[in-house]
């Protein structure tokens, strides 16, 4: 399968024909060839995203009228859902039934986002009481204008249509750069927009690599605003470049997620969240809460069942019947999580299961899922992301205790608890800092609710109102009356 470039609402190759193959992670077989974009392709993608944001052709259409077109992208993708799904699964190795819900919820997005703005288009101005009636002061909100959107690999469509369709909502024009490592249902995304009938230069896809692509786009000056989700790493890149011309950013980051679970619990239900908050998308979930906190009371017991539990799981290739558990993403990541795993069983750490390639597995970026107890607080594998199906598990006595240890991180993406006394839960759950809180579950993610972390985890949050807002600027605008002989002007003074 090839892949183009999509800019100004036609399909091309890079400027200087330029491609790189991409690799099915469970076969190893390379898988397709991507058009690779360079500086020149962003060029010509942000001066198109510029002049149809600055010809009004999509800002300026009644709100009615952009939600039509994003419904018709919401159906476009819901008619494609078998093809879509088959291919996030080959791309990036998770099985089928997580690369349909993933598809299924990219086609809702862009639904929820027609229904936000056909509610809101008879609401574009609100009134200010400033307190002096010789003046009319009204609050505009405007879309911020071409949105640079850099996303990565573990949701590889879904992420980029949570930037999309909001974006596309508020009236702005986009340039979208996926992951080298999964590009082609962000191409297929392409291909349906092509067809449900948005305006030339609207919205345009240059895939490529990060440090040339990526670097290019968020350098570009005529990029008003930058939506990134990936690593902390980049991320902290991505703010430096929109620091010269002091452009928006909305970061989405990396995460070392708790989850607490108290002795007053149900231990088969607590196995059941952390096994899917550690092994859903293999682990390759910024949200995963890959540090688990029980309480001493029943520590061991927990984990002789989340041990019998976790050797149960179907492991194989994503599109295998009943497979509960895919490839790793690529070598590159592969490499890095197997590092991690042999570092940890000389951290201190003990190995409860997995650790390393499961056996059976000859071909194919396959690792165990896995589980270490008893982790040193300092240990790599208890403080670092490591985007992979590894959990660690340690015991706590008290709430207090349990507090401190899970905020002890520099993320704060997310966090969760687990406990039948709901009032514990309700206290926990206001004294973690973290983005998203989970009482008694792990990972449910709604495109209603705001997602977003605290400290290095991001700034900014997507989905529901805010993830709106995010692509609107505030424009206060005032009126003074001038039809009345008010006097000399005298100035209202400070607020009262
Ligand atoms: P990276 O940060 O490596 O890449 C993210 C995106 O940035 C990719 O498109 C990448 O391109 C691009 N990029 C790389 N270098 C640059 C650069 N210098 N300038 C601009 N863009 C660049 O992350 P991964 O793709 O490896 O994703 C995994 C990480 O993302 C994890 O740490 C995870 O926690 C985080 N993440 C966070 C989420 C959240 O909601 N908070 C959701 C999903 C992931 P290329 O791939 O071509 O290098």
């Amino acid at each position: 399968m090839r892949t183009q470039l999509y800019i100004d609402g036609s399909f091309g190759p890079a400027d200087n024909g330029a491609t790189f193959e991409t690799i099915d992670p469970a076969t190893e077989n390379v898988f397709s060839e991507v058009a690779s974009g360079g500086a020149s392709d962003v060029d010509r993608a942000v001066l198109a995203a510029r002049r149809a944001f600055d010809s009004g052709i999509w800002s300026n259409l009644p709100a009615l009228e952009r939600a039509s077109i994003l419904r018709r992208i919401a159906k476009g993708i819901t008619d494609n859902l078998e093809l879509l799904s088959r291919l996030e699964t080959r791309d990036n190795g998770k099985p089928l039934p997580e690369a349909q819900w993933d598809i299924e919820d990219a086609a809702y997005c862009f639904e929820f986002y027609a229904k936000m703005i056909e509610g809101d288009a008879k609401a574009d101005s609100q009134a200010i009481d400033v307190g002096d009636i010789r003046f009319d002061s009204r609050i505009w909100q405007e879309p911020v204008g071409v949105v640079a959107a850099i996303t990565p690999w573990n949701f590889p469509m879904l992420m980029a249509v949570w930037k999309l369709a909001p974006a596309l909502a508020a009236g702005c024009t986009i340039v979208l750069k996926p992951s080298e490592l999964c590009s082609m249902t962000c191409y297929e995304l392409a291909r349906i927009v092509d067809t449900a009938g948005l305006p030339k230069g609207v919205f345009n896809l240059v895939t490529g690599l990060g440090p040339t692509a990526g670097a290019a786009l968020t350098a570009h000056r005529l990029v008003d605003k930058i939506a990134f989700t990936g690593s902390v790493a980049t991320g902290g890149k991505v703010m430096q470049a929109a620091s010269a011309g002091i452009r928006t950013v909305s970061l989405e980051l990396g995460g070392k997620s708790p989850f607490i679970v108290f002795d007053d619990c149900q231990i088969d239900k607590a196995v059941e969240w952390i096994m899917f908050g550690i092994f859903w998308n293999k682990g390759e979930v910024c949200s995963a809460t890959s540090r688990v906190l029980v309480h001493h009371r029943i520590y061991q017991k927990l984990i002789a069942r989340l041990k019998k539990e976790t050797e149960r799981i179907s492991i194989g290739v994503g599109d295998q019947e009943g497979v509960k558990l895919g490839p790793i993403v690529a070598k590159v990541q592969y490499d890095k999580i197997m590092g991690i795993l042999e570092r940890a069983k000389n951290s201190g750490a003990s190995l409860v299961t997995g650790g390393g390639r499961p056996t059976g597995f000859d071909s194919g970026f396959f690792i165990a899922p896995s589980i270490f107890s008893d982790v040193p607080r300092d240990a790599e594998i208890w403080t670092e992301e490591i985007f992979g199906p590894v959990v660690c598990l340690n015991s706590f006595e008290t709430e207090a205790e349990a507090i401190e240890m899970a905020n002890d991180s520099p993320f704060g993406l997310a966090a969760a608890v687990m406990s039948d006394d709901l009032d514990r839960c309700d206290r926990v759950a206001a004294k973690l800092r973290a983005g998203v809180v989970w009482i008694n579950c792990s990972q449910p993610t709604f495109t209603q609710a705001p997602w977003g972390g605290y400290k290095s985890s991001g700034i900014g949050r997507e989905l529901g109102r805010a993830g709106y807002e995010a692509y609107l600027e505030t424009k206060q605008v005032t009126r003074f009356d001038h039809t009345e002989d008010w006097g000399w002007y005298q100035a209202p003074g400070p607020s009262k």
